[in-house]
């Protein structure tokens, strides 16, 4: 429900303490405040129980906790479960929960909607409509590590910001959210755990380099030619390749970490020699690896998987020439839950 009260974990753990002490109380409540916020992610006040009565009541008085609900929960027949999110606001963002056999992935939104318009993705038909808090994006995290621990009796192992949205034009609440699911005062998650997907904003991967992030970072790449690459992803024409380029090679030179390139193979797109020989030379640019993703149709017919034999040129051509390269087969396909299919469908 909307409300005009303040979103309680808007607060820093200092402006907490700050807030106990003004009201007469320790500044330590605002610790164990904190912590119940945080650490266990309680979803009322009611839950504080080393909180007293009158405290809890005088919290409920001035702020909300807008904790997401699961609004709709659906489980693909390899494991795979989509979570529509309800926001405090009324919007959905989805999240899904990936299993593997040693694994648990939590694919993450950072946005309602994009802004960006790639071509072949489904999240691109629905138009942004704001970015998610960074509690909002933490919540999606510890709604996926309950249902890992319920439904495949371990932890959320792993993240991947694969989810709606472009998270580098929501970059503050992303490192925000990133923070505290990396620290002790959170779910205490190694940050090399963490992969943010990009579709490629040089500018904020270069401030990402300088702020000395500790993720993994994944970029969108599907060309290494302006030309095809603006074709399906047109915000390309804004940030060619070669700021791109630039750009990465700042990152690895400032954190020495290998860059992963995801990539889907379309027939008549990309499927070329001429194609694979680009995305060769661009792999040389600085330390990284290649993930050929398999499409993900989004019904109207216009991006087709290539062929067999094209992803097997691929695979043995990047191979050829040292670059390590990686298939993935999507998961949850059949509830659209894929790369791509993330649109609020149900
Ligand atoms: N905006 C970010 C993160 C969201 S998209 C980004 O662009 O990286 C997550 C990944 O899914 C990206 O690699 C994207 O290119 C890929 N993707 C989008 N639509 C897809 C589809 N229909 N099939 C397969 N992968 C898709």
């Amino acid at each position: 429900m909307a409300t005009n009260k303040k979103d309680i974990r808007a607060l820093t753990k200092e402006q907490l303490r700050d807030f106990f002490e003004k009201e007469g109380d320790k500044a330590f409540r605002g610790n164990q405040v904190y912590e119940w916020l945080w650490q266990k992610a309680a979803h009322d006040f009611e839950d504080m129980t080393n909180i007293s009565k009158e405290t809890r009541a005088m919290l409920e008085a001035n702020f909300v906790i807008n904790h997401v609900r699961v609004d709709n929960m659906q489980r693909s027949n390899d494991g795979t479960i989509k979570n529509a999110v309800k926001l405090h606001d009324d919007l959905t963002v989805e999240s899904v929960l990936i299993p593997t056999s040693t694994r648990t992935t939590a694919c993450v939104s950072s946005q309602v909607g994009c802004s960006l318009d790639c071509k072949f993705c489904a999240t691109s038909r629905l138009k942004r409509m704001r970015n998610l808090n960074p509690d909002e994006i933490y919540d999606q995290v510890v709604v996926i590590d309950n249902q890992s621990k319920l439904y495949f009796d371990r932890p959320l192992s792993n993240i991947v910001f694969m989810g709606m949205g472009e998270p580098l034009m929501n970059y503050n609440n992303v490192l925000k959210a990133i923070d505290k699911i990396t620290s002790k005062e959170g779910l205490g998650m190694s940050p090399r755990r963490i992969t943010v997907s990009t579709s490629g904003v040089p500018k904020m991967i270069k401030k990402m380099a300088d702020d000395g992030v500790k993720f993994k970072l994944a970029v969108s790449l599907h060309s290494a030619i302006d030309e095809i690459r603006t074709s399906i992803m047109p915000f390309n024409e804004h940030f060619p390749l070669s700021d791109l380029r630039q750009a990465l090679e700042y990152w690895y030179a400032q954190t020495k970490n290998r860059i992963t390139y995801e990539y889907v193979v379309w027939n008549g797109i990309n499927d070329s020699r001429k194609d694979i020989d680009a995305l060769i030379k661009f792999c040389k640019f600085a330390p990284s690896k290649v993930n050929l993703i398999e499409y993900n149709p989004i019904d109207d017919g216009e991006f087709q998987q290539a062929s067999d034999d094209a992803l097997k040129m691929y695979v043995s051509m990047l191979e050829k020439n040292n670059i390590t390269v990686t298939v993935r087969r999507s998961r949850g396909k059949d509830i659209d839950a894929a790369c791509g299919q993330l649109a609020n469908k149900s």
